[in-house]
C-alpha cells in the first residue's frame, strides 16, 4: 500500500508527504517549513521521520520551505544534478542522490522512477513512487504530456496530477501575452482540457485515486477543473474517486492499494 497527503498545492506552494512500508518521503518543499511541519505533525510524523525529499524543480513554489527545513538536520535530498547546484546553498548540509531520468532508486520500502516533464525550468523531473506493487504517479508542472509518460504511467493505481489552469479564465486574465503563452506553450502547465485529455488516453477501472493539483487561483478553480474532470470520468465509466488539493488547506491521507 502507499498512501500519500498534499500538504498544500497550487501555483504559490507545493508540498506532498508518500508513504510506504513504513519510508516517509517527502516531494516538493514549496510551502514554509513551518507548514511542512504542522502538516507532518497533521499527519502523525515529525520531520525526523522523512526518508528523503524529492524535488521536481527550482521554482519558488517548489523549494522555498527547503532552507529552514533542512537547518535543523542535514536532509537527504534527490534530484537531478542541475538542480543540486540551486539547492546547495540552501541546504549546504544536505546529502544529495542525484537522479536520471528513468534510472530507478530505493528509498527504504519505496522504489523511485523520475521521469522527464516538459518545463521551463533545469532538468525538470516527474515521478513513479512503487511500494509493493502498488504505484503511484506524479506529474505536475508540464507544459505536454511528452513521449513515453503514458507508456510509464499506464496502470498506476493514484495519480497526483497537473490541472493548472482554464484556457478561457487564462486568456481572459489581463496577464501579458508573453506569460499567457508562456504557461500555455510547450514549457508551461497543463490545462484542465489538457489532464482530461490525459486520463482519456490512461484511465483505467484500476485507477482508485486521482488528484488535481497546481490550480492556479487567478486562472482556475477547484470547482471548474474537478467538473471537467468529473466529466471525463463519467464518459469514461471509471470508478476513481477525484480529490481536488489546495493550497488552504491539508488533503488528508490517500490510501492506493
Ligand atoms: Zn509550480
Ligand atoms: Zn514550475
Amino acid at each position: 500500500m502507499i498512501r500519500f497527503s498534499v500538504l498544500a498545492s497550487s501555483s504559490r506552494g507545493n508540498a506532498t508527504v508518500i508513504s510506504g512500508g513504513g519510508t516517509h518521503v517527502l516531494v516538493d518543499t514549496g510551502i514554509s517549513a513551518l507548514r511542512i511541519r504542522k502538516g507532518l505533525a497533521e499527519c502523525g510524523l515529525h520531520d525526523s521521520d522523512i526518508s528523503g525529499v524529492f524535488f521536481t524543480h527550482e521554482h519558488h513554489d517548489h523549494v522555498c520551505g527547503l532552507g529552514v527545513l533542512s537547518k535543523k538536520r542535514a536532509l537527504n535530498l534527490y534530484c537531478s544534478r542541475y538542480l543540486a547546484r540551486d539547492l546547495r546553498s540552501m541546504a549546504p548540509n544536505a546529502l544529495f542522490t542525484y537522479l536520471e531520468p528513468g534510472q530507478v532508486v530505493q528509498v527504504g520500502a519505496l522504489t523511485v522512477t523520475p521521469f522527464c516533464v516538459s518545463h521551463d525550468a533545469a532538468d525538470p523531473l516527474g515521478y513513479v513512487f512503487e511500494c509493493g506493487g502498488v504505484r503511484l504517479g506524479y506529474v505536475t508542472d508540464t507544459g505536454i504530456i511528452m513521449r513515453g509518460m503514458p507508456e510509464l504511467l499506464a496502470g498506476v493505481q493514484g495519480l497526483y496530477l497537473e490541472s493548472n489552469y482554464d484556457l478561457d479564465m487564462l486568456e481572459n486574465s489581463g496577464r501579458p501575452p508573453e506569460l499567457i503563452g508562456r504557461i500555455s506553450g510547450r514549457w508551461g502547465h497543463l490545462s484542465n482540457t489538457q489532464a482530461c485529455e490525459f486520463i482519456r488516453s490512461i484511465g483505467h477501472p484500476g485507477l482508485q485515486h486521482l488528484v488535481l493539483a497546481h490550480i492556479s487561483p487567478e486562472c482556475n478553480t477547484p470547482a471548474k477543473a474537478t467538473a471537467a474532470m468529473r466529466t471525463t470520468l463519467d464518459a469514461l465509466q471509471l470508478p476513481t474517486r477525484l480529490h481536488c488539493a489546495q493550497m488552504a488547506s491539508r488533503l488528508d491521507w490517500i490510501e492506493v492499494q
